[in-house]
């Protein structure tokens, strides 16, 4: 089986590294193609914490959690590959993984060394969960418009409010929490808070979503924490959450084409094998056409990660507009070749749980979260018609 484009993965943007890891990469997802099957009758919750164990013992989420040194930020083409293979693979194990990796940022990147020594090497290994909780009903986009509040009470911090659409809420042993603290206006007043799953006075309530996985909302009523609870310095949970939102956002690109590669294949098996009028499906005109707009789609959507990936891991400035062209057209895009392959299939295609069916209810969250498509084009457009710096 080749997962990768190896024509890509020779490109300047990749090291030996990247090629070594391609190759690990390719022999587990061999190795793990039952998977999906063999946990099949598990709950969404159950199969969340499975996979996340998975990743840990087999080294993956290493690459998106770091080990130690503080500031560390993963090496974001290899998160792109992890994420792309994984996406293959099935929508939920490169969700653990992501979801893993972006919970444990806020401590991994600007925690004390007492913080991360209690909380980063399990998940390294997945032996511990984590939410990221950053979205509120009013403030999805708008970040800097939430209103959860933790307010300072003796030695520590009194949080309240609501948190919601929080990945892997129900089953997270602690969530990373942004919430106002009052600094200052807007962004400018916001912190992250480390709050354990056992805290007295959290409560969380599931949401089922298209494509099911752990979600839910959180819940905070008069949540008693301690001052050690604050990561890194007050009123910079905002620039935290950008910092950490523009560096997975180009991964997105990446899981958005590991859904693409397994839409392609998926198209190529079926029309291959599918008569329709005397010849096969993949001879005729509209197949020709469908096919071939797909495969420019993988390439396009693959030479962009690089180029934003690559951007990241070497220190180029403003990467923003890059990252989210890659995010934009990859999400995009990946929702038509998605749509082409359920047409591919006629009314096989929309049978519950057939490869099409699945896919076509995966894909459609990428195009929201992390920055919604719309959002993307507003970096897009504020880098362009910035004037050009000397
Ligand atoms: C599967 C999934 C997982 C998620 N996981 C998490 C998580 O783990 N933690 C977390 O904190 N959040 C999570 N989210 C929430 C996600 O980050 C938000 O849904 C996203 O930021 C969009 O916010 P919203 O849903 O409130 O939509 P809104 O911001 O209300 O947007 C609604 C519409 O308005 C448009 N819009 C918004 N602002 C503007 C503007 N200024 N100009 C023009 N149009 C605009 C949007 O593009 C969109 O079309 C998740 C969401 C999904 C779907």
């Amino acid at each position: 089986m080749t997962l990768f484009d190896p024509s890509i993965l020779r490109l300047p943007f990749y090291e030996e590294r990247h090629h070594a890891l391609a190759a690990d990469l390719e022999a587990w997802v061999e190795r793990h193609r039952q998977l999906p099957h063999e946990h099949r009758a598990l709950d969404v919750e159950e199969k969340g914490r499975v996979y996340t164990r998975l990743l840990g013992e087999a080294g993956w989420l290493r690459h998106a959690v770091e080990a130690d040194s503080g500031r560390q930020r993963p090496d974001v083409r290899s998160l792109c590959l992890i994420r792309e293979a994984l996406a293959f693979l099935d929508d939920l194990l490169d969700f653990a993984f992501s979801i893993q990796g972006l919970a444990a940022a806020p401590l991994a990147w600007y925690g004390s060394p007492e913080q991360r020594a209690c909380v980063i090497p399990a998940m390294r290994e997945g032996r511990s969960i984590g939410a990221l909780a950053l979205s509120e009903s009013e403030s999805g986009s708008n970040l800097a418009a939430l209103k959860s509040q933790a307010v300072r009470e003796g030695a520590g911090y009194v949080l309240d409010g609501t948190k919601t659409w929080i990945s892997n809420g129900p089953i997270a042993d602690h969530h990373a929490v942004l919430a106002r603290t009052g600094e200052g206006p807007g962004g400018l007043g916001l912190s992250f808070l480390w709050v354990p799953a056992s805290t007295s006075g959290l409560r969380t309530e599931r949401i089922d979503l298209l494509a099911p996985r752990a979600f839910s909302s959180l819940h905070f009523s008069q949540c008693l924490l301690p001052a050690t609870a604050l990561i890194g310095e007050p009123g910079k949970g905002f620039i935290y959450a950008t910092e950490i939102l523009d560096l997975y956002r180009v991964s997105v690109g990446a899981a958005a084409l590991g859904f693409c590669r397994r839409a392609m294949r998926c198209a190529t098996d079926w029309s291959r094998q599918r008569n329709v009028a005397g010849s096969k499906l993949i001879q005729t005109q509209f197949t020709i056409e469908k096919l071939s707009g797909m495969s420019l789609h993988l390439d396009t959507t693959a030479l962009l990660v690089a180029r934003a990936a690559w951007e990241f891991d070497t220190g180029v400035r403003d990467v923003a507009a890059h990252a989210s062209m890659a995010k934009l057209h990859a999400t995009d895009g990946a929702s038509r070749v998605v749509d082409d392959v359920v047409q591919l299939f006629g009314a096989a295609g929309l049978v519950a749980d057939s490869e099409p069916e699945q896919l076509f209810r995966q894909i459609r969250a990428l195009r929201i979260y992390e920055g919604t498509s719309e959002i993307q084009k507003m970096i897009i457009a504020g880098a362009v018609s910035r004037p050009p710096s000397r």
